[in-house]
Parts: structure tokens; sequence; C-alpha cells
């Protein structure tokens, strides 16, 4: 493991200690000056779960008090360096909140009514555990659904799922990153990509890579280590957001045009030879290409270039300024800088275009297009599967496949879905006619980030659809206000898991670790059994909560469920979270026990230790190992998918360019129709999580329509005024910023903020919530608020000096859902008609319609091509999923 440069002293700030020196770090107290007062503290590594990056942290845990005083980046994880942004440090800001969940609660009152009483572990074990029993033993195995937002870990959740024997894991992917997924899949089976950003020499960003993006901080700093050795940068992005600032060029394409930019591009590399035909033909399927296009043909490589020179050659720099709306030399200058890169081209593209349109997907194919014509896959400086650099290291025993299938989950209009389509989830109930009898939400508050909130109402309040409806989460939600129980999980800092992101061409995973917990056992020199006990209140880690309930569950072990979290030493006894990581620490990650040997330690003293584990690297080129390849259907990177072709979608075979729903061919101007998108993120933000963090939201907390200077006169907006902006479904009422950071015609709103409670002391954090009053009449919902932020009394003093008022507006209660027929991506991007707020409206007013909701849903779904494609399967079997049942589950027809 690199070593870091030391902080010797109290007075380098610029990396945290040594490992050789967090048994008795020494700093003096700020607060004390101008006495010089000396704390001590044990420094104790953790992972960082406000965001899915996992950088690692130090806690530094007061030695005197057990209390955790801050966190700063840990200087030996080989992902984020010792480095955090904004976000890291201020999990401090959501372990002490004032407004934080300490014990279970039970709903006493009609739910949503706010009514909760405390409540016991063993109360709610007992009851949701013999709730899922009696479903088991009754059949209903598709009545228990866990739905999670962010896993923070890799493989826990869905390995004990599988001992469930339940095809319940739901996700949130598909309003994320499906379409990206999908299109990355379709090329190289693995469905994201790892850029290799540190050997790049051009990077091309479709996506807010240097800001928020998708690891954010471990790739923020690899692409500026990269700039720093003279790489230069792109960035495709219709909103001037902080990464293009960072560019040496900045493309505002308008939504949706993207892929015909990309093919723009590979349409000149082709032209002018400037491509790497050696790789082409060495590791594409063009063999199988030319076939189904050209099956008359002599089938050389000779003339699959041809054709692919011909296939592309529509796509004139003529053609690009016109659809994307963009100066004509865009596309040779970013052909120039991409052939002169070769090998040493980086990208990334995750929500940003792919997330907002109908066929993002083709985008990522698209992009894909340029590294296979380069050779920059899986090379130096170029990108990798993500699988190649991901490391989920698992336990030696693992339950068998689950042998059933929940259309409530995977429904067969969406075959190729990467992956769930979760926010379907009350349309499908409704279609299906079918209910839940536990639902467990986790980090997941579909209320207010899913598009259709209201219908996630509806469904929440609605008890013969959803029976049991269980919120395990560290802090009040939107959804959790609608929740029979509210069950407290740690924070970060206060619970285990393992992880692993592919955050360069590298190996590594983190061990995130209770701190309370673990300085307890340095402290007493004994082992500690739970996290219970070790942190604040009555707040559990989840893992030890799963094993509890899968032994409430299965008590004696009859439904062979248990076994699964049973002892090995113990028999009888439930397996302990020491017992559980040691056995993969142990015999499933290679270098390991060796390197904890070296330093006289356990492989799980290590992990405890360090927080991370460089695992020893296969490599790049890996395809050209043993002729390896790639897992597609044909071995090959695929430039014609058989699959598409197979599964209705012949048309799509190829990389290509889809027009999206926003396109600005598919405005009516007469309604003065614009587009908006609602996707970008801020960067000190986290979805829901950051509502309890007082530094991050002093920092962000509105979220203001961007127009674009000529909108704004030829519109009648004004600076900071109200605008009340129209969707299919519904309005919502945001001030206006007036900005030349966007395309005309096209406005911007981040998702957030606008965080709402509709109880005044319950049910919302008061630092980020507005209270709001929801008028309901037959299916429409008028929220209005009715108090913004205030300074309030709490024990921590700076809630009284809260100075901002406004905390922004749920736009996404406003979007109906549009669901890709591929993809099963959500197409975040609105048609809109944007004008000034009229006198009756004020700030923060959301209105929707749940029943012109439901026809929009019913629209998009008809766009489909359902299940059963070839031989009756109801989704291919290559295609990936979280949870992998038997194959015999795939038949359709055998139902
Ligand atoms: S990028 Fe920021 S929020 Fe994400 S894991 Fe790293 S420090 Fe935490």
């Amino acid at each position: 493991m690199g070593k870091p440069d030391a902080r010797r002293s109290p007075w380098n700030l610029s990396t945290a200690p040594d490992p050789e020196r967090w048994d008795d770090w020494v700093e003096l107290d700020a607060a004390a000056w101008p006495r010089r007062v000396e704390r001590h503290y044990r420094c104790i590594p953790t992972i960082c779960f406000n965001c899915e990056s996992a950088c690692g942290l130090l806690a530094f845990v007061d030695k005197e008090t057990g209390e955790v005083r801050k966190f700063e980046g840990n200087p030996v994880h080989p992902g984020s360096r010792g480095r955090t942004c904004a976000k890291g440090p201020a999990t401090i800001n959501q372990v002490q909140s004032p407004e934080r969940i300490l014990t279970p609660l039970r709903r006493v009152g009609p739910r949503g009514s706010g009514r909760y009483e405390k409540a016991t572990w063993d109360e709610a074990l007992d009851e949701i555990g013999g709730r899922i029993a009696a479903a088991f033993d009754e059949g209903r195995h598709d009545e228990v659904m866990y739905h999670v937002g962010r896993p923070g870990d890799d493989h826990f959740v869905p390995r004990m799922l599988t001992a469930w024997g339940i095809d319940g894991h739901n996700s949130h992917t598909n309003v994320c990153s499906a379409s990206a997924r999908t299109g990355y899949a379709l090329w190289f089976g693995a469905d994201r990509p790892s850029p290799d950003y540190a050997q790049a020499k051009f990077i091309l960003l479709l996506s807010a890579h240097l800001e928020t993006g998708h690891y954010f901080n471990p790739h923020a700093q690899r692409i500026i280590d990269a700039k720093s050795e003279g790489a230069r940068i792109a960035v495709i992005d219709t909103r001037l957001s902080n990464t293009s600032t960072h560019a040496d060029h900045w493309v505002p394409t308008w939504p949706g045009s993207e892929a015909a930019l990309l093919l723009g591009v590979a349409h000149r590399l082709l032209a002018t030879d400037r491509f790497d035909a050696e790789f082409v033909e060495r590791w594409t399927n063009w063999r199988e290409t030319l076939a189904a296009v050209d099956p008359g043909g002599d089938g050389t490589f000779e003339r699959f270039v041809a054709w692919l020179k011909r296939r592309y050659a529509e796509f004139t720099p003529e053609f690009v300024a016109e659809e994307c709306r963009i100066p004509a030399d865009t596309v040779d200058k970013l052909a120039d800088e991409i052939a002169a890169a070769g090998g040493r081209f980086a990208s990334h593209l995750w929500r940003n275009a792919a997330s907002g349109n109908l066929g993002g997907w083709q985008i990522a194919r698209a992009l894909m297009l340029l590294h296979v014509l380069t050779g920059s896959v899986g090379r130096p400086g170029g990108v990798n599967p993500n699988s190649w650099d991901k490391f989920v290291p698992k336990p030696s025993d693992s339950p068998p496949p689950i042998e059933r299938w929940n259309e409530l989950i995977w429904p067969r209009e969406y075959p190729l879905a990467h992956y769930e389509m979760s926010f379907l989830l009350p349309h499908l109930l409704r279609q299906q006619d079918k209910k839940l009898d536990v639902y467990f939400t986790r980090v997941y508050n579909p209320v207010w980030t899913n598009p259709d909130g209201c219908s996630w109402i509806e469904m929440l309040e609605d008890e013969e659809r959803v029976g049991c409806h269980v919120a395990l989460t560290p802090i009040w939600s939107e959804t959790a206000q609608w929740a029979d129980w509210v069950l407290p999980m740690g924070l970060g800092p206060e619970r285990h898991d393992l992880m692993s992101q592919e955050t360069h061409a590298g190996t590594w995973i983190g061990f995130r670790q209770p701190v309370g917990r673990e300085f307890r056992r340095l402290e007493t020199g004994s082992p500690v059994d739970t996290t219970l006990g070790s942190n604040p209140g009555e707040v559990w880690e989840e893992a030890e909560f799963w094993i509890a309930l899968t032994w409430r569950i299965d008590p004696d072990g009859a439904l062979g469920i248990r076994r699964w979290f049973e002892s090995k030493s113990k028999p009888g006894q439930p397996r302990s979270l020491d017992e559980y990581y040691a056995d993969i620490f142990d015999h499933n990650v290679p270098g390991l026990p060796e390197a904890a040997a070296e330093a006289g330690l356990t492989p799980l003293e290590y992990m405890r230790r360090y927080g991370a584990f460089e695992v020893p690297y296969a490599g790049q080129r890996r395809y050209e190992k043993d002729d390896a390849g790639f897992p597609t259907p044909s071995g090959r990177l695929e430039v014609f998918s058989q699959t598409l072709s197979e599964w209705g979608h012949a048309d799509q075979a190829l990389p290509g360019y889809l027009r999206s729903h926003v396109h600005w061919r598919e405005l009516d101007d007469r309604r003065g129709e614009m587009v908006l998108l609602p996707t970008f993120r801020l960067p000190t933000l986290i979805h829901t999580r950051s509502g309890n963090a007082k530094w991050l939201q002093e920092i962000s907390h509105t979220n203001p329509l961007w127009v674009h200077p000529a909108d704004a006169e030829r519109i009648g907006l004004v600076n900071g005024e109200l605008a009340r902006v129209r969707t299919a479904i519904g309005y919502f009422v945001p001030r206006v910023w007036v900005t030349e950071g966007i395309h005309p015609g096209v406005v911007a709103c981040s998702h957030h903020v606008g965080r709402w409670r509709i109880h005044r002391d319950d049910g919302g954090d008061k630092l980020s919530t507005s209270l709001v009053d929801i008028e309901r009449k037959e299916r429409s919902f008028l929220f209005r608020q009715k108090q913004g932020l205030t300074p309030f009394e709490s024990r921590d003093p700076d809630t009284r000096r809260v100075w901002w008022s406004e905390v922004g507006v749920n736009q996404n209660l406003t979007f109906p859902v549009q669901p890709d027929p591929v993809s099963g991506m959500h197409c975040w991007h609105q048609k809109v008609v944007v004008e000034p707020a009229d006198g009756e409206d004020r700030y923060g007013d959301v209105f929707v319609d749940t029943a012109a909701a439901e026809k929009v849903y019913r629209d998009w779904l008809a766009r489909t091509v359902p299940a059963p494609g070839p031989g009756g399967l109801r989704r291919p079997t290559w295609l990936n999923r979280p949870l992998h049942p038997a194959k015999q589950c795939y038949q359709l027809k055998n139902e």
C-alpha cells in the first residue's frame, strides 16, 4: 500500500496522519484557544456513505469522551487517496444532528398522520418477522419487497434475499443510470466504463465528473492529475456545469442530440482513415455485423470498413450542427482531439444526456463506437469494462439461486430493462391488481425523488395495496411520513459494509465499520458483539438487523433460510459480523492474508486497522489473454446487436441516433414549449441524506430555474421573480435565475433540494424542509408551503443562526413517468411551458393531477415490445440482474 505524504505535526494540515500515529493523535483544542489544550484522538478508518464512491474516511474519536469529533480522508485508501469532497467531512453533521431518529418508531395514528410511538427492536422484529413468515408460509413470496436507493454495500442484502428465496430486490437504477448501462452492456457486457483518466491524453465528459459525478472525488482527482500532465478535456453538456468550466471545450448540444454529434465524430474519423483498423478487426463482431447488414457480400474486413464508412456518412458536420444547434466546426475539433489521443482517449457518460432522453442508451453506444474506433478499450488511458476494476468478494457459502420471477419488479413489457422497473411500482400494482404485504424502503425516498411522487403517496396510503411499510432510514424523509415502522439504521460510520468501486485502473476493497464499536474494542481490548450500544441511542446497523430478522422468520431453521446466517464456530447461534467478514477476508481476497501476516495481524484486524486493501491488479488488455474477449453473446465488442434485433428492435441494432422526446423538432412552438433539464445535482448535496448536514445546507439550499437571457426577455421573466413551469401533469413555481450558462430554448432546475414535510415536528428535518399543506381534490394535489425555513431551538446552537428561508421546490412531483421502451430508464427531461407566475402563485407551489399521470404511463407503455423474446424468454439470459434467478425462471411460456 503506497505511503502518503505524512502529516507529522498538527500544523501540517495537507493530509491526514500516517497509520502509525492513529492510536494517539494529538491536536490542540480550537475551542480552548488561546489556551493550548491538547486533545488525544484515536483515528479509526471507515468508508463515506454520502455517495457511491466509497471514499475512505478517518474518524477522529476523542479518547476522553469516546465521541467522534471530525472526519478527514483516509490517506491509505487506494481509491480516494486521503481526499474527500465537502460531503465526506460533513458526515459529522449527520452524526451529531439534533434531529436524527434515535429509536425505532411505530405508527399509532392513521397512516400519514405523523403519530408515532417509541418501540423496541424486539417488537419491530417480532411484528415484521411474523408477517414475512406468514407470507412465506402462504406462498405469497412476491408480497415481500426490499426497495433500495443508495446500496452502500456490494453483496450483503442480495445474498440475504437469495437466502430468503424471493425475487424481492428493487432498486433506484431506472431513475439513475439504466440508459447508460444498457448502451455499455450491449457493447462489452459490463454495464459501465471504468475510465483510466490518469493516463489519458484526451477526456470527453458527458457527465459532471469534476463536480458531482459517479464517482466524483476519486475521478475528479485523476482527471485533474491528467490535466496537470497536459491532457485536454471537452465537456458535452447543455448547461454550463462546474465541470465545463475546467474544460478546453464546452459543447452545449441541444438535449438528446448528443448521439448525432458523436456519430458525426465517428464519421470524420472513418472518412479520414484515422481509426485503429487492427483493433476493430481483432475485437469487434464485424463478421456478424456484415452477415446481418450485407448478407450477399464477400464478407471481408475491407467490405466491412467500406460499409461502416457509408453507414455513418450521413452524420456530416452540417447535419450535426442542425440537430445539435452547435457550430459545425465542433465535429472536426473533437475528431482531431480524439484522433491525436488515439488509444489514450477516456470518457464517461452516466446520467446527464443518457438519463434525460428517450433513446439515451444510444448515446452510450455512439460514445463507445469512438472508443472502439480508436482502440481505447481496456488500454492505458482508455476505458476499461468496470468489471475489471471492481472486486466483490463474498462469503465462502452462497445460497442457491432464487426460483421465482416477480413481475412487479420485472414486468414483461420491459424485457431488456437495466434493471428493476422501480419507479413504475404504483402503476404496476394497480395494473396487475397486486399487493405488497411487507414493503421495505431503505435509504430510498420515492415520494420526493421519483417522478410522479403523488402516485407514490396514493400507493402508500392505501393499506389494501401496501400492508406494512417499513422505512429503514437514518433520517426522516418525505416517504417515511407514510411508514408503519421507522427504523433508525446507522449512518456511514455506524455500520459494516464491504465496498469496491471502479475508480481507476486498479482494484481495491474498502471496509466500512462502525467506529464507536471499533473504538470500544480497541479501548477495552475485548471483542464487541453488536453495534447496538456503541452507536448513538438505539441506532442499529443494518446487517445485524437483517440477521436478527432472518432468525425471526425462520426461528428453528425449518425453512432452510437461517442457516446462511448461522455461526459455523457456534452452531445454533447467529453468525456475528466478525465471523462473517473474517471468512471473506481469510479466504476470498487475494493477497490480503499475506499482507495481514506481514503486518502481524489477522486479515480482519488488518481491514479494521487500515479500512482498505489494494487487491493485486490483473492488468489491462485482459481480452487478449487467451483470447478471452468480452462477455457478450459473440464474445466480441458488438457493433451489431443480435439481442436488440431479436427482441423487436432491429432498427436500433447498430449504434445510431434516436431523436429524443424533447428534440427541438418535437416541441410545439405554438404552445411555447421549451425543454426542462431537471437532472443536475448540486455538488455539495446528497439527495435525501444531506437534509441534516448543516454545513451542506448552508452552502446549497435552493434550486432556481436557469433561463437564458433571450428566453427571459421573450417570455417576460425577471431575475429573482417567480415563474410557473407547466408539465404534462401539473406545474411548479420556482424563482428565476437569468444566466447565459444554458442553451436558449432550454431551462434547467436542480433536483437536489425542495424538501418538505406535512407535520410541524415530525417527518422531516426542520433544517432542510418547508412545512406544506396538501390540498386534495379527487386525484389532484396542491402543495403549498405554509412555512419556509426559520431559525429554531435545538441542542445545536447553529440552528438558531439559520439565515436563509427558502429551501427550493420539489419539481420531480410534477413529472409523469416516461420509461424508455428499451432500457426502462425514466427519461427525465420534460417538455414544459414556462410563463411568469400568476397572482395566485406562491413560491414553492406544486400542483399535480395523478389521473393525468396514469394516462402518460399508459402512453409510454404502448411503445414497448413485451416478452416473450426468442425461445419464450422473459429476458436475454446474458443480460445482468442484481438478483439472479434460476435459469428456468427466464421461461415465460412454461407458466
Ligand atoms: S465523493 Fe464525497 S460524498 Fe462521495 S464518497 Fe467521496 S467524500 Fe463521500
